[in-house]
């Protein structure tokens, strides 16, 4: 069975008259990194949403670990879905030292514990010597680290990130693709990655998972998409 489980997914905002999404079918495997790629407002945040429980379904079920997390009997919040959240713009308070912004999630751990998940998750990404600086004295590229460093801190069973890689210059985003896929790849975990671009979506993905008005078009690993002439 499959670790993550969309099925029939459809969302049709209230206003709108086509469905965002639109009957859509997904399994995705423990440990996979896959991407969402189309062009804009083909219905890959609005997918990205209803996963991570900020936008409720028209229809469809969401499974996520065995646990139905979606369904028209049952809807589980955001916070109790084990899902980790990188925004596009990497949300960082900027009040609290790095340590404090890797630790926010963690309000159930005593101090002791999160001050040891916080040295992990900083040395997983390369930013063991920050803990005590603040978002504003990093790099654009090492504060997407510590979005990724906090994202993972709860070790959730997925981490979702959307269109990681925009806000980046071109030099910067070819390491930062690098860089994140060595990351979930060294803390195992399972990734859903949103963008609109293609070579972002080859460099980073087990399987890369097509879309356009709102429907899935191509599911295939970067290597055979290349053969697809
Ligand atoms: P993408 O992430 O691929 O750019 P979105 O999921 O953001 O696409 O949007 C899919 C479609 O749904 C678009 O037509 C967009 O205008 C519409 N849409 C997205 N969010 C809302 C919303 N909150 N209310 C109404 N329509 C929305
Ligand atoms: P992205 O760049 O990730 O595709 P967008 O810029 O499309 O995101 O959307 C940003 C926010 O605006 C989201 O919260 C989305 O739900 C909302 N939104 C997008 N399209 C519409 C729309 N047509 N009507 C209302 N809200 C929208």
């Amino acid at each position: 069975m499959s670790f993550i489980h969309l099925q029939n997914l459809t969302k049709t905002y209230s206003n709108a008259g086509s469905p965002a999404v639109n009957h859509i079918d997904l399994s995705i495997e423990k440990g996979e990194i896959i991407t969402l790629l189309g062009p804009s407002g083909c219905g890959k945040t609005t997918t990205l949403r209803m996963i991570a429980g900020f936008e409720q379904p028209s229809n469809g079920s969401i499974r996520i670990d065995d646990k139905v997390v979606f369904d028209d009997r049952s809807y589980l919040p955001p916070e109790k879905r084990g899902i980790g959240m990188v925004f596009q713009d990497y949300a960082l308070f900027p009040h609290l030292t790095i340590e404090k912004n890797v630790t926010f999630g963690l309000n159930k751990w005593g101090t002791l514990n999160k001050k040891k998940r916080a040295k992990e998750v900083l040395e997983l990404v390369g930013l063991a010597d920050y803990a005590k600086r603040f978002p504003n004295e990093l790099s654009g590229g090492q504060q997407q680290r510590v979005a990724l460093a906090r994202a993972l801190a709860p070790r959730p069973h997925v981490v979702l990130m959307d269109e990681p890689f925009s806000n980046l210059d071109a030099g910067l985003r070819e390491r930062m693709r690098y860089d994140v896929t060595a990351i979930l790849r060294k803390a195992n975990t399972t990734a859903i990655i949103v963008t609109h671009d293609q070579k972002d979506a080859f460099a980073v993905s087990d399987r890369v998972v097509v879309m356009n008005q709102g429907v899935i078009q191509q599911i295939a690993s970067p290597r055979d998409m290349y053969r697809c002439p």
